[in-house]
């Protein structure tokens, strides 16, 4: 099946309309995507007619909400192959996700002396519980370095490898640059030594395939914002053997079976790890997302997608000044780039006055942009709805800009 682009664009009511003047030509998929209609009209709708708070199920509304919002979680547990809905925990975002393993799992597993792994594609929110994990604990963090191309280096993170590494969590798809890191090799390799795995996959979620048995990961963290679902929603998928043997994150209602003063017992999972009234709106109206990129098919969004970032590729790299940032062989619809003698933020600025929205700077990576000897990047990141004569908009004005310093 090939996708019809005009009837998708159709569904997302915000990409019609004019920017300074010019039609909006949407390039900024990476921080966050566009959401359909669908997922528009299911915040209001629950909010007109379900509104109540779930799994106390006290009458009606609070049946049907709490029904609608554990539909969700099953159509994630399809979405990421897992082998059971209460593996899926609600979170506020892959921030959240990550730091509630950094938390309990830490809390528990890491000792002084033991070793963390990242890599240098790291954004900020898998670097920076890891640091706060290690100076509490007294663990070490090591970091895999990279190719000039923005590819790990694998022998380098063999070597990192010991008895002593705890936890290895890693991108799956760099924001950034776009790389695919090579995670299946990753997981087996960390297995190896008996390390834990967390794949930060807020990048990979909406282009590639994801099996998390298949992939045999142990924790995976996402956001349903980079999903064409609605913000302050994430996802962290964990095994069921260790999320079992995690301490709770936060302590309050839904997390609890019973309290008394003298001692409380937990609640099973997944709801051990949802404290309090979760974001009942967002959820329900996150199932809408899923059921738009289930539509569609993932091959099909990911073929075109693919399409659209070798025509880019191709078409930018002939322009004089042009210079691409990170080349890996395998990558996600990202491109990132400089023009030669121009500040990206002077670039990003230029094309926000031709109506194009990409984002510019260092992208949360810091280490990243600094291992580059740069000071930062323009990004282009394409959708679903992102067609070829958007490419050529781009092309055409990043062609105009680059001329100014490079005649
Ligand atoms: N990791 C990666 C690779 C990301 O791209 C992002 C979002 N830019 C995050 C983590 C954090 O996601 P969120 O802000 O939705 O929590």
């Amino acid at each position: 099946m090939s996708i019809n682009i005009e009837n998708i664009r159709a569904l997302f009511p915000v990409l019609h309309q004019e920017v300074n003047g010019k039609p909006l030509v949407y390039l900024d998929n990476a921080a966050t995507t566009q959401k359909p209609i669908s997922v528009i009209e299911a915040l209001t709708e629950y909010y007109y007619k379900d509104n109540s708070n779930i799994h106390r199920g006290a009458h009606t509304l609070a049946d049907r909400a709490t029904g609608y919002f554990e539909n969700t979680r099953a159509l994630v547990r399809d979405f990421i192959h897992a082998k059971e809905a209460a593996e899926v925990i609600f979170t506020k975002g892959t921030t959240e996700s990550i730091n509630l393993v950094a938390s309990t799992f830490g809390r528990k597993f890491i000792e002084k002396g033991d070793e963390i792994i990242i890599s240098t594609l790291e954004h900020h929110a898998n670097i920076v519980p890891w640091q706060m994990l290690c100076d509490e604990k007294g663990a070490l963090l090591k970091i895999i370095p990279i190719k000039d191309n923005g590819e790990i280096l694998m022998e380098e993170y063999e070597k990192l490898l010991s008895n002593k590494t705890k936890l290895v969590s890693i991108v799956h798809a760099s924001n950034t640059l776009g790389t695919i890191n090579p995670v299946k090799e990753i997981i087996a390799k960390a297995h190896a030594v008996g390390a834990k795995v967390l794949l930060d996959g807020a990048q990979s979620t909406s282009h590639l395939e994801i099996d998390v048995q298949d992939l045999d990961c142990d924790f995976l963290a996402f956001s349903a914002h980079k999903l064409y679902g609605p913000t302050g929603l994430g996802i962290l998928y964990g095994k069921r053997e260790l999320l079992e043997s995690m301490p709770p994150y936060q302590g309050g209602g839904e997390m609890i079976k019973e309290v008394s003063f003298e001692k409380t017992i937990y609640n099973v999972l997944p709801f051990k790890f949802e404290a309090g009234t979760p974001n009942i709106a967002d959820v329900i109206a996150f199932q809408k997302a899923l059921e738009f990129i289930s539509g569609l098919g993932k091959k099909n969004i990911l073929a075109h997608e693919t399409r659209l970032l070798e025509y880019a590729t191709e078409k930018l790299a002939e322009i004089k000044g042009f210079v691409p940032v990170g080349t890996a062989k395998e990558k996600v619809s990202v491109i990132s780039f400089n023009i030669k003698d121009m500040h990206p933020f002077d670039v990003g600025m230029m094309l926000d006055a031709n109506g194009i929205a990409v984002r510019t700077g260092t992208h949360c990576t810091q280490p990243l942009i600094k291992r580059l000897g740069i000071e930062g990047t323009v990004r282009a990141s394409f959708a679903v709805y992102n067609t070829e004569s958007e490419i050529d908009k781009l092309v055409e004005s990043v062609a105009k800009i680059a001329k100014i310093k490079n005649k």
